[in-house]
C-alpha cells in the first residue's frame, strides 16, 4: 500500500495530504479485520437464482451483520488519524471522539442510520456531535467498511454462476465507483459500498447499457495512460477507470479511487454525474 501510494505521489505530489490521510486509514482497516466477528452467513442455495430472475441485491440494507465493537474500535482510531489532519477534520474528528466518549451519541444507532440511509437520524446526531453529516458519514462508513467487506466477501461465492451484466452491485445494489480492465482487458466493476467486484462486458456504458459509439466517448491523457473516464451522452453519466495493464505500482483499487478525484472534477465540470450511492 506505501508502494503504491509514493508511486502516485510521484507522479502527483498535490496528492500528498489526502493521501497521507487515506493510507493510514486503509492500514487501520486492515489491522482491524482480523479481529472482526461476523455471525455465520446462512443463505438458501436457491436464494441466488431468484434475486438474479428478479433483479434485485443478494441482500438489504438492514441485513448487514456488522462487528460493532471492531467497527466502534476502528472509528476512534480513524478520529485519531482525521484528528491530526487538516483544521477542520482534526475538529471534527476530536468532536465525534468526545460526543462518542461522553454518551451523547449511540454508536450502534449511527451504525445502524448510515447502513440504511436514515438521513433524519444522521442529522440529528451529527447536529449533537456539533459536526458536519458528510465527515459523519465519512467517517463512519470508514470504520464499518472492514466488516462490510468480511461480509460481501463471503457471500461472494453464492454469485459464482450468476453472471451478472449490469451496473449494480450483484452483493447490495450500490453503484460501481470505478471500473478496471484486467491483463487481459475485461472489464471489472468495484461497488463503491462493500468493494465486491464483478466482471462486465468490455462494451456499453455502465449505466444504461448504451453501446452507441456516437453517445459514448471517454477521458484519456497520455501522461496517465492507467486511467481512463467513461462518459454517456445519453444518461450523463461517467464512471473512472484503471487499466491494470499500464500500472507501474501494485493495484489497490481503493487508493486509486482516492487518487483520481481529479478525473472526477473533470467529469463534472464537463456535466456528467456519477451514480454513487446517496449515502457516500
Ligand atoms: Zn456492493
Ligand atoms: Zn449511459
Amino acid at each position: 500500500m506505501e508502494k503504491t501510494r509514493d508511486r502516485i505521489l510521484e507522479k502527483r505530489p498535490f496528492y500528498g495530504q489526502i493521501l497521507g490521510f487515506y493510507t493510514q486509514v486503509f492500514q487501520a482497516q486492515e489491522e482491524s479485520r482480523p479481529q472482526g466477528f461476523i455471525d455465520p452467513i446462512c443463505i438458501d442455495s436457491s436464494m441466488p437464482e431468484k434475486k438474479c430472475t428478479s433483479a434485485m441485491p443478494l441482500i438489504g440494507p438492514e441485513e448487514w451483520g456488522i462487528d460493532q465493537n471492531a467497527s466502534a474500535r476502528l472509528l476512534e482510531t480513524i478520529c485519531d488519524i482525521a484528528a491530526t489532519q487538516t483544521r477542520e477534520l482534526s475538529e471534527t474528528a476530536i468532536a465525534l471522539k468526545a460526543a462518542i466518549a461522553d454518551r451523547r451519541i449511540d454508536v450502534k444507532m449511527l451504525m445502524d442510520a448510515l447502513l440504511t440511509s436514515d438521513d433524519d437520524v444522521l442529522s440529528l446526531i451529527a447536529r449533537t456531535a456539533g459536526i458536519h453529516v458528510h465527515y459523519l458519514v465519512m467517517l463512519t462508513f470508514l470504520s464499518i467498511a472492514p466488516s462490510i467487506e468480511i461480509y460481501a466477501g463471503r457471500l461472494a461465492p453464492c454469485l459464482e454462476n450468476h453472471p451478472h451484466e449490469k451496473g449494480y452491485c450483484p452483493v447490495c445494489g450500490n453503484s460501481p465507483d470505478l471500473f478496471f480492465l484486467d491483463e487481459n482487458g475485461n472489464r471489472h466493476l468495484k461497488c463503491c459500498f462493500c468493494s465486491h467486484t464483478w466482471e462486465m462486458g468490455r462494451l456499453g456504458c455502465v449505466f444504461c447499457g448504451n453501446n452507441d459509439p456516437d453517445t459514448r466517448q471517454y477521458f484519456f491523457s497520455p501522461e496517465e495512460k492507467e486511467y481512463r473516464v467513461d462518459v454517456c451522452d445519453q444518461c450523463h453519466r461517467y464512471v473512472k477507470g484503471v487499466d491494470t495493464r499500464h500500472l507501474d505500482r501494485p493495484f489497490v483499487p481503493k487508493m486509486e479511487q482516492v487518487a483520481t478525484l481529479h478525473l472526477d472534477i473533470k467529469a463534472r465540470e464537463a456535466g456528467y454525474t456519477s451514480l454513487t450511492t446517496k449515502k457516500l
